[in-house]
């Protein structure tokens, strides 16, 4: 018999005690808006701005509803306007072109390498030939491009780095923490990622205009006061009349949850990290898979696992079907129909034909992408690697 896993693949650790007691505090008191506070009181939400903004090491943060809304405040904060072009990485998922498109921008896409990273040479042509003054820089899957290249070409074209930090909350690049680098940094602490409060969003910068306009914006009515990290009043008087509210606080329940789970960040990173490398050591060796070497200015987290089997992309469906009968989920990015959670950049058909990208395609036509949740062990990992490269061996032969 071969050996079949038998665990769900969306299954997360529960909420401690610790924060389910005082999500009952919260509930108790009744006061569940981050503007209903009583005298001398800080919000729960207010509160969270301040620990996040001190754990990214960012002057300013935001709490909001989601990653996505982080994405559209972060790029109006920044001063897009209509038709504007944003640059950005073509192997993303659907919240960021729909985020550069409710904001009103037009994105270009550019490549991706073998390695899943945004191609600097693509990226330097397009910001040549495009005059584009926004770059929104998706950290896909984890995978930090060569920041200091990055940050050079902004440089260079005079353009705006929003980074999506949605995959790399608690990474680092050369020892700085992803977010830090660009002008404004958005991050999500939906249940599938970093930190679980259901839906929710964060947004840091070290820009006290943009901070000011997105907490504005963010529905912040004239109580922004009220921000755990924000800037000085001053800040606010300049631009609190031609900044919109566009609602989309957090409330102090998600806040709560956010804040009970920051302390434990570090420590599962590190747990991440251990399940994600037991599943790198099962596969790799193997001729027929190609995984991708870590830069070592990368310090990343692996909460979930890429890797491209060297079979031809009609097989992909059947190496699928074959994984999922052992119990082993993958999502292929390569589909040429968007299914669950993955999508190619050219089926966001509201944005009108897209020029091909060869290389981000050949590279998707073969990319396979399992979640690494915490409610897995370390031999869990082993078991869904040895299910893999069986499987894969098995259409190699
Ligand atoms: C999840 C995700 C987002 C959006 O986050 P939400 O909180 O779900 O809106 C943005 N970018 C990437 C890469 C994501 O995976």
């Amino acid at each position: 018999m071969k050996p079949v896993f038998e665990k769900p693949f969306t299954q997360q650790e529960p909420i401690s005690n610790t924060v389910i007691e005082r999500i009952g505090e919260i509930l108790r008191s009744g006061r569940l808006h981050r503007y209903n506070t009583v005298e001398g009181e800080k919000a729960e939400a207010t509160l969270l701005e301040q620990e996040y903004a001190e754990w990214q090491g960012a002057k300013y943060c935001l709490a909001c509803t989601s990653g996505g809304y982080a994405l559209q405040l972060a790029m109006r904060a920044s001063g897009l306007q209509q038709g504007d072009t944003v640059l950005a990485n073509a192997y993303t998922l659907a919240p960021v072109p729909g985020a550069i498109h409710a904001a009103g921008g037009k994105p270009i896409f550019v490549e991706i390498g073998d390695d899943w990273r945004i191609n600097t040479d693509d990226l330097a042509t397009k910001a040549e030939s495009t005059g584009a003054k926004f770059l929104m820089l998706s950290h896909m899957r984890g995978h930090i491009a060569d920041m200091e290249t990055i940050e050079a070409i902004c440089e260079k074209h005079d353009i705006s780095m929003i980074e999506d930090c949605a995959h790399t909350m608690g990474a680092t690049w050369n020892g700085k923490r992803s977010g830090n680098f660009g002008k404004v940094a958005a991050f999500s602490t939906q249940t599938y990622k970093h930190i679980n409060s259901g839906e929710g969003g964060l947004l840091t910068t070290d820009d006290p205009f943009i901070a000011a306009r997105a907490i504005v914006m963010s529905g912040s009515y004239m109580l922004y006061s009220n921000h755990g990290a924000a800037p000085d009043a001053k800040i606010f008087d300049q631009i609190k009349l031609v900044s919109p509210n566009m609602s989309g606080r957090m409330d102090n329940l998600r806040a709560a949850l956010i804040r009970g789970q920051l302390g434990e960040l570090d420590e599962n990173i590190a747990r991440w990290n251990k399940r994600y490398q037991a599943l790198e050591k099962a596969v790799s060796g193997s001729p027929n898979i190609m995984t991708v070497k870590r830069p070592q200015q990368e310090h990343y987290v692996g909460s979930s696992f890429q890797f491209r089997p060297k079979l031809d992309p009609k097989q992909l469906p059947k190496l699928l079907e074959n994984c999922s009968n052992r119990g082993v989920d993958i999502k292929w990015f390569g589909a040429e129909e968007p299914k669950a959670f993955t999508s190619r950049y050219d089926s966001w058909e509201y944005l009108g034909a897209q020029p091909t990208l060869p290389k981000t395609l050949e590279v998707l036509a073969t990319t396979c992408d399992i979640r690494v949740p915490l409610t897995f062990d370390e031999g869990d990992c082993t078991l869904i690697g040895e299910i893999i490269l069986d499987e894969v061996n098995a259409l190699s032969a």
